[in-house]
């Protein structure tokens, strides 16, 4: 059977990932179609409104014309099986929609559960009963726990992570590959950060950030008073802990290289499930980046040092060699580009994409 290429459905894609990835796959020539609930983004629910994140899209490329648009919840399997219906050319899935927080899996954990593994697995469902058997999953280092051996190659350990969030990565991954003779690409995404050049399009976190980058934009931007440091007692050069910084434009790049990867071992005859790490293969402290965004605004950030956040391990650097050789894919961008892309989408957009430009 030979390769089908048609429509790519994004589930998440109005989401920080998801976007920027919508945008990668619109500029690389693919055909696109977005999934998302919503949940994560200020962009109105109304069904009639093109979500903002998409406009922001449309507005870097220069063109009307609209990304189709599903406000649906990968929960609901029967509007699931509506987009497909709809689009009999969907022929691979990009899955970035999901609960992200390390922090509320542990107090809702069922909703984790839920929206991770059940939508999952309904997705999985319908795209077998419509024969779409292509997917590039957002998975993450958090699979790693706290690994032996650093720089980590994906050969190491995946274990019963310590947050609710971190299993469902791991559950998800062991589901994908068990679905029958189909290509799968997860990439295990360190640290997704900055936004793109253009400063129209980033993160835009609901509530109070939990994670390092969108914190300190807020702090720049005055929103939040200053960073607290969870922990300067790890085992690392400063105390703090250590995470493998990626642009977000690297990261969303790094899925349509996986997709071209699926494409070339199809023409082959070959279908195949891998893991891949998505990092730069750098390590960056906690303060180093306190620093580096400081540079950027012109301004030293105010911070404080608290006790370990639970559950932080002190160092998650990739070995990024096996997607930079199976992949063709490569970190381009540098600490201080990331820094300097955030704090402009911030400054642009300091509600997000509630501000009105
Ligand atoms: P995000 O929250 O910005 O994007 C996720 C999108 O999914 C949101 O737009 C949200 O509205 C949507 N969504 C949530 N639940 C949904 C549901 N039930 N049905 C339909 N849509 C739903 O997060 P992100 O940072 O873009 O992350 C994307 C994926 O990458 C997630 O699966 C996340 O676990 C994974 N990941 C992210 C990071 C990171 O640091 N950003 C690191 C590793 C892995
Ligand atoms: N961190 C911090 N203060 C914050 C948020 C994060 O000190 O307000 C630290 C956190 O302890 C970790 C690093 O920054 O060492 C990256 O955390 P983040 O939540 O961004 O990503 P994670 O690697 O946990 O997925």
């Amino acid at each position: 059977m030979s390769p089908k290429t048609g429509t790519i459905l994004v589930t998440g894609g109005c989401g920080y990932v998801g976007s920027h990835t919508v945008l990668s796959l619109l500029e690389s020539g693919y055909k696109v179609i977005v999934l998302d609930n919503l949940s994560n983004t200020s962009s109105s629910a109304e069904p009639a409104v093109t979500p903002e994140a998409l406009k922001r899209v449309q507005k870097i490329l220069s063109t009307d014309e609209p990304i189709p648009f599903y406000a649906v919840d990968i929960t609901d399997k029967p509007a699931l099986v509506r987009i497909f219906e709809s689009h009999p050319d969907i022929s691979a899935v990009i899955h970035c929609a999901g609960l992200k927080s390390v922090g509320e899996s542990g107090r809702r954990p069922l909703d984790y559960y839920n929206v991770n593994i059940a939508g999952t697995v309904n997705l999985l469902q319908v795209m077998e009963d419509f024969d779409v058997r292509r997917m590039v999953f957002s998975s993450s280092a958090t699979v790693y726990g706290d690994p032996p051996k650093i720089p980590i190659p994906e050969t190491s350990p995946i274990v019963a992570s310590m947050s609710t969030y971190g299993r469902t990565k791991v559950f998800l991954e062991h589901i994908i590959k068990d679905f029958y003779r189909w290509s799968a690409t997860l990439l295990r995404y360190f640290n997704p950060a900055g936004a793109h050049p253009s400063g129209i399009m980033g993160e835009d976190p609901q509530g109070i950030p939990n994670n390092l980058m969108p914190y300190l934009a807020q702090v720049a931007v005055g929103n939040l008073e200053k960073l607290t440091v969870f922990g300067q007692d790890y085992p690392t050069k400063d105390g703090t802990c250590i995470r493998d910084y990626l642009h977000v434009v690297d990261c969303a790049d790094g899925h349509v290289a996986a997709l071209k990867k699926i494409e070339r071992e199809e023409a082959a005859g070959t279908f195949e499930c891998n893991a891949y790490n998505l990092g730069a293969g750098t390590g960056c402290s906690v303060l180093d980046m306190v620093h580096a965004f400081s540079k950027a605004v012109g301004r030293d950030l105010p911070y404080v040092i608290s006790a370990r956040r639970l559950g932080d391990v002190p160092n998650l650097t990739a070995d990024p060699t096996l997607a930079n050789k199976e992949l063709n894919w490569k970190a381009t961008k540098t600490l201080d580009e990331m820094c300097a892309d955030l704090w402009r989408w911030q400054r642009n957009n300091p509600s997000g994409y509630r501000t009105q430009n």
